[in-house]
């Protein structure tokens, strides 16, 4: 299979499936059990918990693991139903982990307020301080967009959170691995992650939870994860994450320069091939790797089948169910019209991809839209 859906998820890096065999062969004690198995179980924790904090610039006890970015988005918003100011500022753009669990959260009395983007899928500080009330509890903002890679404003978002004394919270899940994150330096109060984006595993992730940050769990049960987390942790699954965090951030510059160099080289050949393809994603507040791409009159499904069929796999913009096929909201939301929405591709490149392979997918590209609109 040629990939190139990166942002969906990502293979495990060598060394991290390597390290997560070893563990789960051996070190598969209860981390909370007193014997020396489960001792040496909560010591490989802790050390994932080092190498995750020094990854995001905080301290280990700022962290607290999860089952993954959904989880940690939850933990978040499900605390608004113990506080006293149940409203939220939100964005348009946000990952359903966000907007559908504040959806469900209306009914316990949580009420929030979407703001807009612009057509490259950045949202507006201003707009955000024009949406808070006297009864805000919570700013939440993406740091990137998963469908076009938008990068916001977080710094400033911060800042006004700050100025109305507003806890603020950042789905970072398409962050780690494509940018410094400087938890201080951005003065965000909160941020998940998932390990499954940056060569870690599955069902895992972090809520990164600044010192000082009120919040009552979620998920309820034993006193792991300082009572915030309850369950059993997922050693395995820890461990690899760490690891996976630390090769991220090890690898962050070279890394950057080599997506964006795919990315360039897809786009220019993309481009002389056909001419009419749209290229929705800001030019440089984007994540490295990633092209949302629109082919004006063919459908992003049936793009997708005939590449399919080439073995190369790539994402949609748009949620297709039963064959058929809605506009994307994130689209919507920076303007594209549903007729050029619902032909939008989301193309995203991974350290395995090669510049042989962006030459390979621009030439399936090309194959299929010959097949698609034969005059193509
Ligand atoms: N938030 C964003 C921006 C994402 O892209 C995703 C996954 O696609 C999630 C949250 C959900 O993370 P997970 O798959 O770990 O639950």
């Amino acid at each position: 299979m040629h990939y190139f859906d990166h942002s969906a998820t990502t293979p495990l890096h060598p060394r991290v499936k390597q390290l997560m065999d070893e563990v789960g062969r051996i070190h598969f004690g209860n981390p909370s059990s007193i014997h020396s198995s489960g001792q040496k179980a909560k010591a490989l924790i802790e050390k994932a918990r080092g190498q995750m904090a020094k990854s995001i610039g905080c301290s280990s006890n700022e962290i607290i693991f999860t089952g993954g970015g959904t989880e940690a988005n939850n933990l978040v918003l499900w605390n608004l139903i113990h506080e006293d100011k149940k409203h939220v500022v939100t964005s348009s753009i946000e990952h359903p982990a966000i907007l559908a669990t504040l959806d469900h959260l209306q009914d316990l009395g949580v009420a929030y307020s979407e703001v807009g983007v612009d057509k490259y899928g950045i949202v507006d500080p201003s707009e955000i301080e024009g949406s808070i009330t006297e009864d805000t509890g919570l700013i939440t903002i993406m740091m990137a967009n998963n469908e076009v890679g938008t990068i916001q404003p977080i710094k400033e978002i911060s800042e006004i959170a700050k100025k109305h004394n507003i806890p603020f919270h950042s789905d970072a899940v398409q962050a780690l691995g494509k940018f410094p994150i400087d938890a201080k330096d951005l003065g965000v109060d909160m941020m998940s992650f998932s390990a499954h984006k940056f060569y870690g595993p599955k069902g895992v992730g972090v809520l990164y939870f600044k010192k000082g940050t009120s919040l009552k769990p979620h998920i309820i049960g034993g006193s792991q994860e300082r009572s915030l987390r309850a369950g059993t942790q997922n050693t395995v699954g820890i461990v690899g994450m760490g690891l996976a965090a630390e090769i991220a951030a090890e690898n962050l510059e070279r890394s950057q320069l080599y997506l964006n160099d795919l990315k360039g080289s897809f786009m220019d050949q993309l481009r002389s091939v056909c001419n009419d393809v749209v290229f929705n994603q800001h030019s440089t507040e984007c994540i490295p790797g990633l092209v949302s791409v629109t082919f004006p009159g063919v459908r992003s499904d049936l793009l997708m089948i005939h590449l399919d069929r080439r073995n190369v796999a790539v994402s949609s913009g748009s949620a297709c169910s039963s064959g058929d096929i809605k506009p994307s909201k994130v689209l919507t939301s920076m303007g594209i019209a549903d007729d050029l929405n619902i032909c939008t591709l989301r193309i995203s490149f991974g350290s395995g991809n090669t510049q042989y392979d962006t030459s390979l997918l621009v030439d399936a590209i090309s194959e299929s839209l010959k097949l698609i609109r034969p005059a193509a």
